[in-house]
């Protein structure tokens, strides 16, 4: 049986199989949890990010890539790109929910046993708090319903900030 855990911290120090980045759709570089994975992961996260951008064009809203974990502690980054909240009428909780659901796909595929996610699309992004926290929390809760098979054991939420951290662990308790 998997486990939720909440964390406030940087996620570049988490001492997983494989940390979640908030990135964008070009896969560029850009500023808070990304910008922190990048420095800390180094050249080899930036080489395989440009790589897949060359392959594919990048990461469309809603679905996730894997890189390696370069210079971090975790031997993964999955990059999934979350919606930027334009009011809450352009599906923007179903694109968020298809990054929980598309990052632990590949979590599973690649036998993953420990993951740690950021609030995504909360920051830059703009999307409230309190309901990306409810959808992270049920997508998980519905996704882990479904699929029994190599779930990974031990799921973390780390959160930069207290009032973030607030926000996940109201949803725990409610839908947790
Ligand atoms: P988005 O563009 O998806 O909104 P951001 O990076 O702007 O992504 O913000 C997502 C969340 O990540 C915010 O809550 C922000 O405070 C948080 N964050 C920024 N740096 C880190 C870090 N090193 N570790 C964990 N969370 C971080």
């Amino acid at each position: 049986m998997y486990k939720i855990e909440l964390i406030q911290g940087d996620i570049t120090k988490a001492e997983v199989d494989a940390i979640v980045n908030a990135a964008n759709e070009k896969l560029i570089g850009g500023g808070g949890v990304d910008g922190a994975i990048r420095r800390a992961g180094g050249d080899e996260v930036i080489k395989e990010c440009d790589e897949i951008r060359k392959k594919q064009g990048g990461c469309p809203t809603g679905t996730a890539v894997i890189t390696t974990g370069g210079n971090l502690p975790a031997k993964y980054v999955i990059h999934t790109v979350g919606p930027v909240w334009q009011g809450g009428n352009k599906d923007e909780d179903k694109l968020l929910a298809s990054c929980y659901k598309e990052s632990l796909k590949l979590a599973v595929e690649n036998d993953i046993n420990s993951i740690a996610f950021p609030s995504i699309s909360t920051g830059v992004y703009g999307y409230p708090t309190d309901l990306a926290a409810a959808t992270a929390i049920q997508t998980i809760r519905n996704w882990t319903a479904y699929y029994s098979q190599k779930i990974p054991e031990n799921i973390q939420f780390i959160l930069f900030d207290i009032t973030t951290y607030k926000c996940y662990e109201n949803a725990l308790t409610t839908f947790g």
